[in-house]
């Protein structure tokens, strides 16, 4: 197949980059690159760089493409408080110009990375597709908007979407042979909780905070769904056979389980045989004690099944930070 990949200069785009090219596809991919690295791309996939208001009705004209696997985003939920416009006008608007794109050029499946956050706080754990979506921040509000222009757009305009709803994502895609880097988490602002604890293993920081250890879960830590972003990127593969135009379709990706961040520090400790000190603070605003997927859905309908544990994301997490170093 032919396929547009937005933001496959980012974490989760690079890596499903190269999946779909190790798979035999043809990729394109679109980024703007303003937050991502252009030697993220995997070699073999081709580089436009813009953003999808200037540059994807373009690159669909060109023509010959089965389908669009779209990444591109902000995805700070700290900055989406601070500038909602911005967040509403990146991650809405961009989406709706690649959609009326895909329409012009006859383009008719698309595999689009949502989000956990467009749940809000569950009011029951695991959190299944049908439950209700109360986003706390304009992320995972503006992520939801797109889920809901994606079910108009199938519904009247014939276009088969998928959405992957993630949870945590963690972990890195290194290359089998060699010891070439592979595709990982690289983020210039890091807010997320493992590449923050490694980098206190690496010695980049002096201690990992834990927001929070009031919280009504085991260890009073918060606990969530950590989810390998290899088995992640397999869900789009099988999620991009399975988008059939004029449905839309939506489907948790995690575990199933959730860990603490307390249990999370433990096998970082454990992976890189560093100490780790941390310090406990305040909960961070917004922060939902327990987030855990039911992947039922995914499993039972596209029989996808995770295969990779929190121990895994960790060491290949610390393997592909070593070995950019
Ligand atoms: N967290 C933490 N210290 C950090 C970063 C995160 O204690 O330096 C906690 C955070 O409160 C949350 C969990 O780790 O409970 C996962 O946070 P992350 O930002 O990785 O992902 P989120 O769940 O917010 O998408």
């Amino acid at each position: 197949m032919k396929l547009l990949v937005t933001g496959g200069a980012g974490y989760v785009g690079s890596v499903v980059t190269a999946q779909l090219l190790e798979a035999g596809n043809e990729v394109v991919v679109l980024d703007d690159l303003s937050t991502g690295n252009a030697d993220a791309v995997p070699a073999g996939a081709r580089l436009v760089t813009g953003t999808l208001r200037d540059a994807a009705a373009g690159v669909l004209a060109g023509g010959g493409f089965d389908a669009v696997l779209h990444f591109a985003a902000m995805s700070l939920v700290g900055e989406s408080m601070q500038k909602p416009g911005l967040y509403w006008d990146r991650n809405l608007g961009e989406s709706l110009a690649l959609l009326e794109a895909m329409r012009a050029a006859g383009v008719r499946r698309i595999v689009f990375s949502s989000t956990a956050a467009t749940y809000g706080e569950p009011e029951s754990t695991p959190i299944l597709e049908t439950d209700p979506t109360r986003p706390t921040n304009p992320y995972g509000a503006s992520k939801l908007a797109i889920d809901t222009a994606l079910a108009e757009y199938a519904r009247l305009h014939g276009i088969g979407g998928i959405s992957l709803r993630y949870f945590n994502v963690a972990g890195a895609r290194l290359p089998e042979d060699g010891d070439a880097p592979g595709q990982g988490e690289r983020h210039a602002v890091e807010t997320h909780l493992i590449p923050n604890v490694l980098k206190v293993a690496l010695g980049e920081k002096d201690k990992v905070t834990v927001f929070g250890e009031d919280y009504p879960t085991p260890d009073g830590t918060c606990v969530r769904d950590y989810i390998h972003v290899v088995d992640l990127g397999m869900a789009h593969l099988l999620a991009l056979d399975a988008c059939r135009p004029g449905g839309h379709e939506i489907f948790n990706l995690g575990n199933g389980n959730g860990s603490s961040v307390r249990e999370v520090i433990e096998v970082c400790r454990e992976v890189t045989g560093h100490p780790i000190p941390a310090e406990v603070s305040p909960r961070r605003a917004g922060d939902p004690a327990v987030l855990v997927a039911s992947a039922e859905k995914i499993k039972s309908t596209l029989g996808w099944k995770p295969e990779r544990d929190l121990r895994a994301m960790v060491a290949d997490a610390w393997a592909f930070i070593q070995r950019r170093r």
